[in-house]
């Protein structure tokens, strides 16, 4: 599966919406198992986005990928903000080499790993891109295999991030990032007409 530079466009604008409509649900996430901004960190990338969109329009796909790279590097913050820049930087430089989604989204997910220092089972954002990036390549993407991974972060402890610190207690929550990731899959799946 491929996207050409308008649909990849749309996908972000989707993306950016999502985030913006459920800042506070992302918020309520964190506040149990984190500190609480994941939504605002997340809304405040958006906007940046949005704002870098608005100035210049970008003129191929790696310049897209760069310019959401930049904005969340440098308006998200927390680790959040290193963490999804980096997989829409690595995006970015892999999209002059190939345009398969399935290929993009796992350079993506291969970034959060070696950013995060992570791997799949940590409770962590990886926990939906990992599953996305394999059922693209298998090409059974869908909504359930979003939802699936993004519930199955509910009973995993986190041996990453904040929600660390609560070691055991951190079961029975979603992980937020995980939730933010999937908002940006679904609206992939959206864009896909899926
Ligand atoms: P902070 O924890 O600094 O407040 P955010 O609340 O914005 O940052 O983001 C928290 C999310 O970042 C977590 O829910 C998790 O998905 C992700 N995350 C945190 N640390 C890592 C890591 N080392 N590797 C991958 N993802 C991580
Ligand atoms: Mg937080
Ligand atoms: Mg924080």
């Amino acid at each position: 599966m491929e996207l050409n530079l308008a649909d990849t466009k749309k996908w972000i604008e989707l993306f950016v919406e999502k985030v913006e409509d459920n800042t506070s649900e992302l918020n309520e996430l964190d506040t149990a198992i984190g500190d609480g901004d994941h939504g605002s960190n997340m809304a405040r990338g958006m906007a940046a986005v949005t704002d870098a969109l608005a100035k210049k329009e970008p003129s191929d796909l790696a310049e897209l990928y760069k310019t959401v790279a930049f904005a969340m590097i440098q308006k998200v913050g927390g680790a959040s903000g290193p963490l999804y820049g980096t997989a829409f930087l690595d995006m970015s430089k892999k999209v002059k080499e190939t345009t398969d989604l399935a290929e993009l989204v796992q350079v993506g997910c291969d970034g959060l790993k070696r950013r995060g220092q992570s791997d799949v089972g940590m409770k962590t954002m990886i926990d939906v891109w990992q599953p996305v990036a394999e059922s693209l390549k298998s090409d059974n993407f869908s909504k359930s295999i979003v939802e699936n991974a993004l519930n199955a972060t509910k009973d995993m402890v986190a041996t990453k991030g904040r929600a660390s610190y609560l070691e055991e207690k951190s079961k029975g929550h979603l992980d937020p990032g995980s939730q933010s990731s999937a908002y940006l899959f679904e609206a992939l799946l959206e864009v896909l007409g899926e």
